[in-house]
């Protein structure tokens, strides 16, 4: 099998898990599960950072794999890595990033550290182009994967194309979903505006502390 042959393999063996189809059951003696946990993260870091099922591998300077607490409660996913997240290989260090960490802290009472923190893409689409359908296809089975090891109580979607991508409700304008709380796997999933578009109009800030407390609510 050559190497094209390969890829487009395992692409489709991605799509086919991201709709529910488990190849195996893993073995998970009951005192290694902790440990597991890390590792599976970890081995999960590693396999992600030498991805190359879409073209975007071709213009990322590093893989944002995502960062944080891997028990956390809450679970943040944004879009995709920006030109700092590119740069350094973490999610969320710019000024919208910035801005998330204050929302935490401040309004959650929480830290970044006590948070897991991803993006639907992990890779930076060039000049922070909206991903396609066919980049999420191939990247979001990764988050699905992170989302079942970390087990969050809550997912926050950042954004339109975060809330889009995660539910499939391609046709939601996020100004009517965002503050509702919904099922999602054995989360309650809250949409929210992008800190992005928080630094652009700032007047929404008011509709994400409001959301932030239904999150703290829940927590
Ligand atoms: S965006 Fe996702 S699927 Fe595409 S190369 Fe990066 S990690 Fe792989």
């Amino acid at each position: 099998m050559t190497k094209i042959e390969k890829a487009k393999l395992l692409k489709l063996l991605y799509q086919y898990r991201s709709f529910g189809f488990k190849y195996f059951k893993e073995y998970k003696p009951a005192n290694m599960i902790n440990q597991k946990i890390s590792s599976n993260l970890a081995a999960m870091s590693d396999k992600v950072s030498n991805c190359h099922l879409c073209s975007i591998s071709n213009s990322r300077k590093n893989v944002v794999f995502g960062e944080g607490n891997e028990n956390a409660s809450l679970m943040f996913i944004g879009e995709a890595p920006g030109a700092n997240e590119d740069e350094v290989g973490r999610p969320f260090v710019g000024k919208a990033g910035m801005l998330l960490v204050k929302i935490i802290e401040n309004v959650l009472n929480l830290k970044r550290e006590d948070v897991y923190i991803a993006n639907v893409l992990k890779c930076r689409p060039p000049n922070n182009r909206v991903p396609t359908l066919e980049e999420v296809t191939s990247c979001k089975p990764y988050l699905l994967e992170q989302i079942s090891i970390i087990k969050p109580k809550i997912i926050v979607a950042l954004g339109s194309t975060s809330y889009h991508h995660l539910t499939g409700d391609y046709d939601m304008p996020i100004s009517k979903i965002r503050g509702e709380v919904l099922e999602f796997a054995d989360a309650k999933l809250i949409p929210t505006f992008h800190p992005s578009f928080l630094l652009r109009n700032p007047s929404a800030k008011k509709e994400v502390f409001s959301d932030m407390l239904k999150v703290k609510k829940l927590l």
